[in-house]
Order: structure tokens, then sequence, then C-alpha cells
């Protein structure tokens, strides 16, 4: 069985995807976690993320380890574990250029579908996973929640992490990332045509689990 969960950042994706890997006992693969070590390498070579023809060159040969079995969450640039600075305000800013570049995603959607191949189940959370990256996959989840339900909740975290609270600068970078990644040529971010649309503003994450277990089941259903 494999689980393509796609939405944009502040659904509570990643929690989610986490969780239902591991109610599934599944592997899981986060294919943001490997834009945001792109931009990273991006970062370091001193390129402008603006700069397509620069980021093409640096990805092409950017050293990129990410696991993919159950609970796997550490990211590493060239042997160095980067699980944390991927995570900063630097790399999220950059990100979304450098994940446009199109040389950059056909790298990295032959490595997700590497990663991704094989018989044991999997969760594999992106933008393009149902779309681009495994359309085949029995089932695919394409969560939301409004911008501002968003931004409260990346606002939260932050504070959470001891950084500033900035409601009104966490709402604008949304929506700005939301039009780049809906906008951008190569893969813009929408939902498969056989994706489960999932509102997520008025439900708690474990309600969002419970439900996709449900999905994955009446995935199984269909196909048995
Ligand atoms: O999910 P996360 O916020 O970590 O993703 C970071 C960025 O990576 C997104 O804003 C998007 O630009 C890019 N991305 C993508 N395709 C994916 C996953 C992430 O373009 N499958």
């Amino acid at each position: 069985m494999t689980v393509a969960v796609d939405g944009p950042a502040g659904t509570g994706k990643s929690t989610v995807s986490r969780g239902l890997a591991r109610a599934l006992r599944a592997r899981y693969l986060d294919t943001g976690a490997m834009y945001r070590i792109a931009a990273l390498a991006v970062l370091r070579a001193g390129v402008d993320p603006a700069d397509a023809e620069a980021v093409a060159a640096v990805a092409a040969t950017a050293d990129i380890t990410v696991g993919a079995e159950a609970d796997a969450d550490r990211f590493y640039l060239a042997g160095e574990d980067v699980s944390d600075v991927i995570r900063g305000g630097e790399v999220t800013a950059a990100v979304s250029a450098v994940s446009s570049v199109p040389s950059v995603r056909e790298r990295l959607v032959a490595l997700q579908r590497q990663l991704a191949a094989g018989p044991e189940a999997i969760v594999v959370e992106g933008r393009d996973i149902g779309t681009v990256v495994l359309p085949d996959a029995p089932c695919k989840v394409f969560l939301t929640a409004s911008a501002e339900t968003r931004a409260r909740r990346r606002n939260d975290q932050n504070i959470a992490a001891g950084l500033a609270d900035d409601y009104p600068g966490v709402l604008a970078d949304v929506r700005r990332r939301d039009h780049l990644d809906a906008t951008r040529s190569t893969s813009p971010m929408r939902p498969a045509e056989d994706a489960v649309i999932v509102d997520t503003s008025d439900m708690t994450q474990t309600q969002v689990i419970e439900h996709l277990l449900d999905l994955v089941d009446q995935a199984n259903g269909v196909r048995r």
C-alpha cells in the first residue's frame, strides 16, 4: 500500500503523515525535506536562489541523503546531519525558488521514486506525490485548511519553539509560498483527480489520522 499525502504548509501534513505511517507500520518519506536540503546546498554555495541556472548546477551534484524507514527523521547534506537547519527561516525563504527549477525537480523526483519503491507499505508526503511522483498510488489524500488556520498553527509552533510571535508575518509567508507553489510551471501544487480532499481546519490531528486510516481501508477494500 502506497499512500500519497499532498497539500500546502500548515495543514498538519507532516505530523499526520508520520502518525499515519506509525499506525500502519509503514515506511515514511518526507519529500519537502529533500527540497529543503537542496535549498541549503544552494545557500551554502553562495548562490542566489533566484538564479535558476546556478541553482541547477549546485543541485545536480548536491549529496542528499534521507531515510525512508519508519520514523526516519534525520536528513543529511554531504554526510552532515542538517535536520534542524533545514527547518530554519533562511532555508524556508529559499526553498520555493529552488524547488521551482525543473532539473532540481527531475533529480529529486527520480530519487523519491527509488526510495518509495519496494513491497513495503509507505506514506509519502509532499506537494506533487499523487500527481507526478507516484500517480499510481492507490490511496491519495490532499490536505487543506484556510490560510488563516495554517498561519495560526505555524505561529503557535514558532512561539512554542521560542521564536517571535508574528502572526501577520507568518500569514504573509504562508500566502507567498502558496502562490509560488501553485503557480510554478513545473508540477504546480494541485490535488490529483482521484485524491480525496480533507479540510483539516476544524479537525484535531488525531481525527485526521483516523479519517486517513479509514480512507486507506477503503482503498484496500476497493482493490481486493
Ligand atoms: O513540506 P515542506 O514545507 O517542508 O516543503 C518545503 C518546500 O518544498 C515547499 O514549500 C515546496 O516549495 C517544496 N516542495 C515541493 N514538492 C514536494 C515537497 C516540497 O515543491 N513534493
